[in-house]
C-alpha cells in the first residue's frame, strides 16, 4: 500500500531525509513513533502529497501522490495535528464534503458524533479545539477511505476521548484498509497500533509487528545491574533494574511500547543486527 524507496526530503538547505526505505502493508494500525522533531508529520504530508520529494520514488495505493489525483484523493484521509475548519455545522460539512467520497458512510458518521458528545447542528467555530478534533476523526473514519493518515491523533483530547477513539479506531479496520497514527505519546496507542515504525535521525530504524518484537524480546526485572553485552537496554527502577533482552527462552512477557521505544533508540544498532538475524532464519 505504501512503497517508499530511496527518499529524500530536506526544507530548504536542511535535510531531513535522506535515501527513506519504508514499506507498509494495508490491514494493519501503523504506528509511526518518533521524538519531537523526528520527521513524522512530514513523512505524512510526503504520503499525502502535500510535500514534494527531492528525489526517491514513492507510490501509495499504486498511485504517485504529488499527482493529487481524484482517484488518490478520494481514498485518503488525513487529519493534520493543526487545521483549520469552516464555519458550518457537522451536518452542513458533511453535505458539502462527503460527497468526495464515493464510500461515505453517513450512518456510521452519525453515530460516531454521537459517541463524541458532538452535536451535529452547532456551529464548529463553537467547539473547542479538542472538539474539533474529535470531529474531524469522526468525519475521517467514516470515509472508509483506503489510507487513513492521523497526525498526533491524541493530543488536546481528554481522557474519556482518547479511550472513545481507541474504540472507534478499533472498529473501523479492515483487511483492505491502512491506517498510519503519528505519536510521540506512545502511551496513548498501547495496545491498538501493530506494526511499530520508529523514525529517528532522517531515517525507519525500526519497522516490526507486534508479534515479532515479543518473539524477539523479553523483559525481566533484577536487582543487580547488567552488563551492557548482555541486554539491549535497561533502567533503573526502586527495586534494581528494568532490563530488556533477547528472548532466547522463548517467554511471554509485555514489553510497554515506551520501553520499546527507548530500547529501539538506545540499542538500535544491537537491535537492528538482532532483528536481522532473526529474519534470515
Ligand atoms: P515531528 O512531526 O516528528 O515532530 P516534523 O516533521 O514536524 O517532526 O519536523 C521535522 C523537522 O523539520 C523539524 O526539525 C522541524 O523544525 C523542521 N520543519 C518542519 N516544518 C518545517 C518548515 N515548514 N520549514 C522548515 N523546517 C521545517
Amino acid at each position: 500500500m505504501i512503497e517508499i524507496r530511496d527518499l529524500s526530503f530536506s526544507y530548504g538547505r536542511e535535510k531531513l531525509f535522506s535515501q527513506l526505505n519504508l514499506s507498509l502493508r494495508p490491514g494493519n494500525i501503523c504506528g509511526l513513533l518518533g521524538k519531537n522533531g523526528a520527521g513524522k508529520t512530514t513523512l505524512l504530508k510526503l504520503f499525502a502529497g502535500l510535500l514534494f520529494p527531492q528525489s526517491g520514488e514513492t507510490r501509495i495505493m499504486g498511485l504517485r501522490p504529488n499527482d493529487r489525483s481524484p482517484v488518490f484523493l478520494q481514498e485518503l484521509s488525513f487529519l493534520p495535528e493543526e487545521f483549520s475548519l469552516p464555519s458550518v455545522s457537522p451536518r452542513k460539512y458533511e453535505r458539502l464534503y462527503a460527497p468526495f467520497y464515493p464510500r461515505f458512510k453517513s450512518e456510521l458518521f452519525s453515530s460516531y458524533l454521537a459517541e463524541f458528545e458532538l452535536d451535529p447542528n452547532q456551529n464548529l467555530d463553537r467547539c473547542s479545539f479538542g472538539q474539533k478534533k474529535k470531529f474531524l476523526l469522526a468525519f475521517g473514519l467514516s470515509t472508509d477511505c483506503t489510507l487513513t493518515l492521523l497526525d498526533e491523533p491524541t493530543n488536546n483530547l481528554d481522557i474519556p476521548s482518547k479511550r472513545q477513539f481507541r474504540k472507534a479506531l478499533a472498529s473501523v479496520l479492515t483487511e483492505d484498509r491502512l491506517i498510519v497514527i503519528s505519536t510521540h505519546q506512545a502511551r496513548d496507542l498501547e495496545n491498538l497500533i501493530d506494526p511499530i515504525v520508529i523514525l529517528d535521525e532522517g531515517q525507519i530504524i525500526f519497522n516490526h509487528p507486534l508479534e515479532e518484537i515479543s518473539n524477539r524480546l523479553c523483559v525481566r526485572h533484577q536487582p543487580d545491574p547488567p552488563t551492557a553485552d548482555e541486554v539491549f537496554y535497561s533502567e533503573k527502577t526502586m527495586e534494581g533494574y528494568l532490563v530488556v533482552a533477547e528472548n532466547t527462552e522463548h517467554e511471554e512477557t509485555r514489553l510497554d511500547l515506551e520501553l520499546l521505544f527507548n530500547t529501539v533508540i538506545q540499542g538500535r544498532e544491537r537491535l537492528s543486527r538482532a532483528f536481522h538475524k532473526e529474519s534470515e532464519k
